[in-house]
This record gives C-alpha cells, structure tokens and sequence, in this order.
C-alpha cells in the first residue's frame, strides 16, 4: 500500500468516485487513493421513492469495492485530520498519507442534536425521515390513520432541498389511493421564505400545493420536538403577525413558538458537515459557512490551499447540494487537477449547475434545473421536447429507471 499520492481522494462516495473514474480515464498513469471507510456505496435519490414504496432500498446500495476505479488504491479507513500545511492526511487506522494535490468530498452528516427532542422523536413509530431510513418512512405512511401529516425541514444546509417535500406530495397521493387523505391534514412547514428558489419551478409547485389542498407555512424554523405530545415547535420568521389556522390545531405559546400537534412527522434532520472538516484549517471559520470548505465557485480550488479541492455536499456553494451538481462539479475538479499536474491552465468553470427531480405524486415529476443565482437552466435538448416546468409522466420513468441506470453505468464510470 502507497502512502505517497499525486492525487488523494476523501470519501468515495458520488462526488469520489466520480472524480477518480473521470481522472484514471484521462490520464492513466496518475497515482490516486481514497479514503473511504465504507463497504457499502448508496444512491440516495433513490430514497424519496423507497420512502413512498415503489423502489427497493436493497437496490439503492452496491458494494464500494466494485465502484473503485482500477488502479485507484482504496484505503479503507476514516480520516481523521487534514493537515494542509504538510500535505497530508491522519487516519484512524492505517497512519499518515501525503498527497501532490487532495480532493476532499466526505459528504456531510446528520446532526440530530442540533434539534432537541428530534433524537427520542426518531425512536417513535410516527415519526420518519428519507435521510436516516426511508424503508421506516414508507411503514409510517402505510401505518397513518388520519390527522396531522407534518412534513417539515431544519435551518442549516441540506442534501436535495427538494426531497422534503417531494415524499410529501407522493404521500399525498398515497392517502388518497388509501381513503385516508380526507382525514388527513397535508402539511409542509419549511423555515424558507419561497417553496422553490426558481420561480419558473415554484409556480408549477404552487399548482400543485393548491391541487392537493396542502397546507405550506413558510418561515417555520423547527426548533423544538416534544415526542411524548407529539408536537414540534417553530419560531415563526416572519415579519408580520402570526395567524393561526383553525384545521391543524396550532397554537402560538407564551414563549413565542408556534405549537404544530403532529399524528405523523417526516423531516430532514438538521445537517453539517463532517467533524474533521469542522475542525480543519479547511473550513470557513465564520459567518453564514461556517463549519463547511469554502472554495471558489468557479474552479472549486480552496481559497487558501492552492493544491486542494472541494466539492459535493460538503462544499460551501450558492446551489443545491445534489448527486446532479456533482455531475458538472466532477469535471471542473477533474480539468484542474490535470491543468496542474500537466502545467497548462485550466480551461472549466462550474456555473453552480444543480438539479432537483421534483416527483408530485406517482407517474408525476418536473425537473427543476437551475444555476447559480437561482437561474432557470433548462437542458435545452430536453426542453425541444417538453415544458420540463411542468409535471410529466416520462419525467417519472426517468426518476425510477433513467437517472439510477446513468448513475450506476456512466457517472460511477467516468463516462459522463
Ligand atoms: C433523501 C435524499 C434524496 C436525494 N435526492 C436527490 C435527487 O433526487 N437528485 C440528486 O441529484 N441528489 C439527490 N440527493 C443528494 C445526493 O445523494 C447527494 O448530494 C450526493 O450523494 C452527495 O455526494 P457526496 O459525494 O458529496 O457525498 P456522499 O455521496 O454522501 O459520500 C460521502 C462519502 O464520504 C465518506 N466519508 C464520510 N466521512 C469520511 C471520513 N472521515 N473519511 C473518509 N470518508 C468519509 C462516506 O462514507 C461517504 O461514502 C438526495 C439525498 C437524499 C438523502
């Protein structure tokens, strides 16, 4: 085993393995590792539909092992401290490794913590999450007999901001095929100010919140989960007076949080990124990235540490964090590590690309794409072909078949 590498990986997840299969295709003879400690790789966009049950979780994992590129070593170990200064990486297995250039791509973790009450939550049968165990969510739906169904999502920065509600629109439709929706109180409660950043997207979703008589709180920050009551409590952000709404029950508390009685609860966890990387000269110190690597938006090179990159969840971009950025991320990364071993200049900018298959309900799906700056970027193929801001049935098929056959045979291969 090396110890010494021109190119060090850090997670072998989407955004590694893409990177090492796109490098070894272009330049063979370059040496790389990655640090991964899993055997087990996911497709995690996978989730939102085994969470409404009409895709198998055993079909979401694979072995890491048949995902390595050959002729990338695999370290099978956790990293535990990046030392940037000396070019090199601790581990808690298997000692140092020192790197020509590192790439740093753990994803990032749920920190359940950070929302007092969440974790006892989690230990109950009505409460679930597509983040943490989405064969658990499909059980919760299939259990739900009527009232309260809460589908909600922390403050700080998650994977696929759309996932939250995408299971609450497939629920829905669930209710309705069980008799149960017209006992049913659909809510989505998100801390955000819009429903979708993209205002081609969120006018289709808005249709769709009103079709389905759902009922959308914005500005609802989570703050507190009382398990035992069953009730999950928001600061409410907003700037105007807070009014109450007959059908779910709330109540606004002498402290000032709004009091949502639950009968089932599905949310992201609040997330973070990675302990090590929180405490590696890495990450930004201060103001609204903290805790997360701050590279530059275009050529995602760190800031500070000329041979290092970052990308995927754990990157501090302006964009969605999805499997589907790191798609256009992995070639930008790519370009520059080959422009610096091979000393010529980098020619590829990523444009903060990141897309969210937004699924509305069995066989319905728009695909919202979109730039930095929340910039409608529609593949302009696809859009000779449909309105992709509306909700389409092909959409679906691609969601359920297309985009798990692409992940597996072409991005974990280099080839696209
Ligand atoms: C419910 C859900 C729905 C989603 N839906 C979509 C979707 O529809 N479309 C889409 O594009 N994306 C979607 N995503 C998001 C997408 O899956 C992630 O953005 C993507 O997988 C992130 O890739 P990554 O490589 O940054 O992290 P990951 O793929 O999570 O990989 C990180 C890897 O780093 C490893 N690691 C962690 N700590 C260490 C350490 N200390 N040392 C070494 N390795 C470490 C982990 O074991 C892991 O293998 C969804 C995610 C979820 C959870």
């Amino acid at each position: 085993m090396s110890v010494h590498f021109q190119v060090l990986i850090i997670g072998g997840g989407t955004a590694g393995i893409m990177v090492a299969a796109q490098l070894k295709r272009k330049q063979a003879n370059i040496s790389i590792g990655i640090i991964e400690p899993s055997k087990d790789h996911w497709y995690q966009p996978a989730w939102t539909l085994v969470g409404a049950g009409t895709f198998d979780y055993a079909k979401t994992r694979r072995d890491e092992s048949s995902l390595i590129p050959p002729g990338v070593e695999w370290i099978q170990d956790k990293a535990t401290e990046i030392s940037p200064d000396q070019n090199s990486v601790a581990t808690a297995g298997s000692g140092i490794y020192t790197y020509d250039y590192l790439v740093v791509c753990p994803g990032l973790v749920m920190d359940i913590e950070a929302l007092p009450g969440l974790k006892e939550a989690m230990e109950t049968d009505i409460v679930c999450s597509n983040y943490t165990d989405p064969d658990k969510t499909w059980r919760v739906l299939q259990s739900f007999k009527g009232g309260n169904a809460v589908f909600t999502q922390p403050v700080t920065p998650i994977k696929c901001g759309g996932a939250p509600q995408k299971i609450m629109y497939l629920a829905d439709d669930y209710f309705r095929k069980n008799n149960v929706r017209d006992k049913t109180n659909v809510i989505f409660a998100t801390p955000g100010t819009v429903l979708f950043g993209t205002k081609e997207f969120a006018d289709t979703l808005h249709k769709v919140i009103e079709r389905k008589q759902a009922i959308l709180k914005l500005f609802y920050a989570p703050v507190k989960i009382d398990a035992q009551k069953r009730i999950i409590y928001y600061q409410y952000k907003k700037d105007q007076p807070w009014q109450a709404e007959q059908a779910t029950g709330e109540t606004m508390g002498d402290d000032g949080l709004v009091a949502m009685p639950y009968d089932m609860l599905h949310l992201a966890p609040p997330q973070a990124a990675p302990a090590f990387i929180q405490s590696s000269p890495l990450c930004a110190k201060e103001g609204a990235n903290k805790g997360w690597i701050e590279v530059d938006h275009y050529t995602l090179q760190h800031r500070v540490y000329g041979n290092v990159y970052a990308l995927g969840d754990v990157a501090a971009l302006p964009t969605a964090k999805t499997g589907a950025a790191i798609r256009k991320q992995a070639p930008v990364v790519v370009d520059q590590l080959l422009a610096a071993i091979n000393h010529h200049p980098g020619t590829k900018q990523y444009d903060g690309y990141s897309s969210c298959p937004l699924v509305t309900g069995y066989g319905k799906m728009l695909l919202a794409e979109f730039k930095y700056g929340n910039v409608r970027d529609s593949d302009p193929l696809l859009s000779k072909f449909m309105d992709t801001t509306k909700e389409h049935y092909r959409m679906w098929l691609l969601k359920k078949y297309g985009l798990p056959w692409l992940y597996w045979n072409k991005m974990m291969k280099g080839k696209m």
